[in-house]
């Protein structure tokens, strides 16, 4: 996408011009550095989409360089892009270790370099799942594939330093682990959709929640009897829970929200109610022209395709709040038969969602918030007949199941 800052740090002129001039012909801007004297300054001072860095410049080493990137106190989130004549495996291996993304061996053709930037900068937004098991953690063996963490969402927007996250369940723990390695000043924004405890037990084991120097924003629907402190705190009062909320050292800020348009961290997230006990929202974030949408406990009307004026009706609103969305993830707890034992507990059969993602020409569909008792092989049975149904739609949609651990990138 023509518009976008790389910035190039190598110490040979030869290599910088026609980077440079090979990104130019290619719409992007670029900024040229000799050497890492200037670097963080210049990274602060002018936010660029992308790094590369030659990691063997004299007097310099590339991969503290990279290292203090990403750890410094204002950490860089964007893509880098290390180049080196070096090839080893353990020089590959210690560059992903600091930071990098993407290893590009020396020398390179212009259109190699130029095919990666491009390959990073459309590529805008990760969504990582550490919590996929709807009602209560799953810890058994027949459950482990798909996972037992109860709903976690994480999401890195390139450009953004900002994690965001959709719900806590006890998926946030793993999610806060894998930050540890960081520094302080972790910024995010904990975006609830509902406070039913599979959607906040993480919270109380957020490691990062408890170091001084984070800042985490707390955003969810605003509830008529109680502040959103006051609801997350429950949990963790002293006849549940022996650390009370008092001694989470980050700062945290909260935002009660509604039906409309929140912008969080520079991102604009839309959001919308859901069929479900209780308040509850469906997230809609739009970034670079893509949407992805989480929409976890929804019970849509059964069978709403054929069951005429009323169910379409309903149904209507989240046609229009889903329409042709890059990626939806959508509550699927129950078949359609197990639905009809459990109606009015707020969440929808399968069959229903991939129905409504194609009637919404979604592009991509992930089946979550699986039933505690759907084991792996029920699961794996239930993807095959959700691929038929998607493809026998007539639209281009594709439908998984979420997986503890999978990455999406759009
Ligand atoms: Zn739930
Ligand atoms: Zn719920």
């Amino acid at each position: 996408m023509a518009g976008e800052t790389v910035l190039l740090v190598d110490d040979d002129r030869l290599i910088l011009q026609v980077s440079q001039d090979a990104l130019a012909r290619a719409g992007y801007k670029t900024i040229c550095l000799e050497n890492g004297d200037q670097l963080a300054s210049t990274v602060a001072a002018l936010l660029p989409d992308l790094i590369v860095l030659d990691i063997m410049m004299p007097g310099t080493d590339g991969l503290s360089l990279c290292r203090k990137l990403r750890t410094g106190a204002e950490p860089y989130r964007g893509p880098i892009i290390v180049a080196s004549a070096k090839h080893y495996r353990a020089d590959k291996l210690l560059a992903s270790e600091v930071g990098a993304n993407a290893f590009l061996e020396k020398p390179f053709e212009p259109e190699r370099l130029v095919n990666m930037v491009r390959e990073f900068l459309t590529r805008k937004i990760s969504v990582r799942f550490w919590g996929v098991r709807g009602s209560i953690p799953t810890a058994s063996r027949e459950t482990v594939g798909y996972g037992g963490n109860t709903p976690c969402v994480e999401l890195q927007v390139a450009g953004v330093e900002s994690i965001f996250i959709w719900d806590g369940g006890t998926g946030l723990r793993e999610l806060g682990r894998s930050i540890r390695g960081r520094k302080e000043g972790v910024r995010g924004y904990l975006c609830f959709s509902h406070f039913h405890w599979d959607h906040i037990q993480g919270l109380p084991f957020f490691e990062p929640a408890y170091v001084a120097g984070n800042e985490f924003t707390l955003v969810g629907p605003a509830q008529p009897t109680a502040d959103l402190l006051q609801v997350l705190s429950g949990q963790m009062a002293s006849v549940y829970f022996p650390v009370g909320v008092e001694q989470f050292g980050a700062r945290l800020m909260f935002d009660e929200i509604g039906e409309g348009t929140t912008m969080l961290g520079g991102v604009q997230f839309d959001t919308l109610s859901s069929f479900h006990p209780g308040r509850a929202l469906i997230y809609r974030l739009v970034h670079g022209g893509k949407r992805v949408i989480y929409a976890t406990d929804n019970e849509l009307p059964p069978h709403w395709m054929n069951a005429g004026g009323t169910a379409v009706h309903e149904v209507e609103r989240f046609l229009r709040f889903f329409a042709e969305a890059d990626l939806l993830i959508h509550d699927a707890q129950y078949t359609p038969e197990e639905l009809e034992r459990r109606r009015g507990w707020g969440h929808s059969a399968w069959t229903d969602v991939v129905d409504l993602a194609a009637a919404a020409k979604v592009k991509r569909l992930v089946l979550f918030h699986h039933d505690p008792d759907h084991s792996d092989a029920f699961l794996d049975s239930l993807l095959v007949l959700a691929e038929k149904r998607a493809a026998s739609s007539g639209t281009a949609l594709t439908c998984d199941l979420a997986r503890e651990g999978d990455l999406i990138v759009l």
